[in-house]
């Protein structure tokens, strides 16, 4: 097994913004404290928190908190049974959402191969609820692969949503180390190709530093260009735990700007690129930039 690399010296965190009086990030954490909702940004500690909330965007969980796959980077909880879903939720997040004056929000879950529908529906309901109460507010939807049910991919495509998101998270070759051996990377092809198909704007994100070649790089972004994947990101893989996949490289600021001058060279409409970006990293913004291109 690859040795786990010591993180350079350039490869720092940001801390979030505190510099501004009375910021949107402040308002989302004291919305926050008083409810049920639980926010990505808050609860994977990410350090992109004041530049995404301060800008409009947060990310949102839905479905609960426990997965029905166990990837090798993930740390999130896992079990075959988790809770069933909460049939509030979807008007609940709706409700409180509308009152958080965001521009742009991306609800996302664990994957739920325990529901017959993968939890499309739930996403679907919960889109339409917040499209009704905040209709000028842009919805990402960032899901697993349904286990390639392309009904599913369907339902929750054509349900008003602006941007569908599924990650590849690697390229082919270290699919199977990677990610659970559910996924796979044709399946997870043919879930963009699906949702493209329903004419919606489509995005994936891939993780950087787990050993693959800059040529597997390049294939993944032409097969990802194939199905008329619209935006894609690129961010450094960070070691969770101990007890997950070691970090095999950690790649420099340099390499990732050359993958954002490549992405857009073969027909992406927007590449984020750079060591902390993350899937939902600024995502409001560059979608609005993507549009205008
Ligand atoms: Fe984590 Fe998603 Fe894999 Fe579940 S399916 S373990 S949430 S990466
Ligand atoms: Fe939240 Fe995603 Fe931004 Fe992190 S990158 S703060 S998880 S929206």
């Amino acid at each position: 097994a690859p040795q786990p690399q010591p993180r350079p010296r350039w490869f720092r965190v940001p801390a979030p913004d505190t510099n501004a009086q009375h910021s949107q990030h402040d308002d989302l954490k004291h919305a926050l404290r008083s409810r049920r909702l639980h926010t990505v940004c808050e609860e994977a500690e990410c350090p992109n928190i004041g530049e995404c909330w301060n800008g409009g965007t947060a990310t949102i969980m839905v479905l609960g908190d426990t997965c029905t796959r166990g990837c090798r980077f993930c740390a999130v909880n896992t079990n075959s049974k988790p809770a069933p879903p909460d049939e509030d939720e979807p008007f609940n997040v709706a409700a409180e959402i509308a009152t958080w004056g965001l521009n742009y929000v991306v609800l996302t879950s664990v994957d739920r191969d325990d529901l017959v529908d993968g939890g499309a529906g739930h996403f679907a309901k919960t889109v339409r609820f917040i499209k009704q109460l905040s209709p000028s507010l842009l919805v990402e939807c960032l899901v697993g692969d349904f286990q390639g049910d392309q009904q599913a991919v369907q339902l929750l495509a054509t349900c008003g949503l602006d941007v569908f998101a599924h990650n590849m998270e690697t390229v082919q070759r270290l699919q199977r180390h990677v990610r659970d051996k559910r996924a796979s990377y044709e399946q997870s092809l043919s879930v963009l190709k699906g949702a493209k198909r329903c004419g919606v704007y489509t995005k994936t994100s891939l993780m950087l530093g787990l050993g693959e070649t800059d040529d597997e790089i390049r294939e993944t972004m032409r097969d990802c260009r194939d199905v008329g994947v619209d935006i894609i990101t690129f961010g450094q893989y960070l070691r969770p735990t101990e007890r997950h996949l070691s970090v095999v490289e950690y790649v420099s600021p340099e390499k990732f700007q050359q993958w954002e001058e490549e992405g857009k060279a073969i027909g992406f409409r927007y590449v984020a690129s750079g060591p902390m970006v993350r899937s939902s990293y600024k995502a409001g913004e560059y979608f609005l930039e993507s549009m205008i291109r």
